[in-house]
């Protein structure tokens, strides 16, 4: 009888995605935090008041690349690792859905911001694909109402003043708290709470490996700390992760 590989949880942040053509947003150095006028677009307050703005932010989804990005060599990775029989679970601070177009089940993938690929409906809750409010845009609509109740439609993610789900907050410390490897690939792992994660599963003795071009405030409590780019790194520190398991030497 052999035992269950332990449980590894991947954190991944904007670094993961660049190779797919979808630049940082939302980080530090993201567009929104440099560009106020950009960053109205996706703030709660602002895009509720103010059909231009709603108007400004469907033309900005419109044109994003998010939509039509492709997964890359380190979404791959992860999916093959999980193909192995590894137990994995994602905690992704991104909202391109790449992780699951990948091949990782829906359930696996917990997305702190939500997901650009769907709308809800912020009367009803109502929820409907991305691409469908899209191709109203593009027929003409400006800002695409809720049609079921008519409220105001807005895309799936946690905007600038909205709170995180509780519920998937609350299953991504869960995950944190019984990894045994916790890997934080491509996140400057600044934004809180999901910086909060690393040390968290530092606090709970889970192996902490970093994967980012640059440093970040938890390198000094990571186990290992990789600045190679994540495209290459990624599949080779979870290529041998898989091979130590399958010896036996995890
Ligand atoms: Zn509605």
């Amino acid at each position: 009888m052999t035992a269950k590989p332990p449980l590894v949880a991947v954190l991944s942040g904007a670094g993961i995605s660049t190779d797919s053509g979808i630049p940082d947003y939302r980080g530090p150095a993201g567009l929104w935090r440099r560009d106020p006028e950009a960053q109205k677009l996706v703030t709660y307050d602002f895009y509720m008041s103010d059909p231009e703005i709603r108007r400004r932010s469907w033309q900005m989804r419109r044109s994003a690349p998010t939509l039509r990005a492709r997964p890359n060599a380190a979404h791959e990775a992860i999916v093959r690792l999980e193909r192995s029989g590894t137990p994995v679970r994602v905690i992704t601070q991104n909202v391109d859905g790449l992780h699951q177009m990948a091949g990782l089940p829906e359930r696996k993938v917990l997305e702190l911001h939500g997901t650009a690929r769907a709308v809800t409906c912020t009367r009803c809750k109502a929820r409907s694909e991305m691409a469908a409010a899209l191709e109203r845009v593009a027929a003409g609509d400006p800002d695409p109402a809720c049609e079921v109740c008519g409220g105001i439609l807005k895309s799936a993610t946690v905007m600038f003043g909205e709170s995180l789900d509780p519920v998937v907050l609350g299953e991504a410390v869960a995950v944190t708290k019984a990894c045994e490897v916790f890997v934080a690939v491509g996140t400057s792992l600044t934004v809180h709470p999901a910086a909060a994660l690393a040390g968290l599963a530092a606090d709970h003795g889970a192996r902490l490996i970093i994967v980012n071009a640059e440093p970040t405030p938890y390198d000094g409590r990571a186990d290992e700390v990789v600045r190679e780019p994540i495209g290459t790194a990624l599949p080779a520190l979870l290529e041998r992760y898989a091979q130590d398991v399958s010896r036996g030497s995890r």
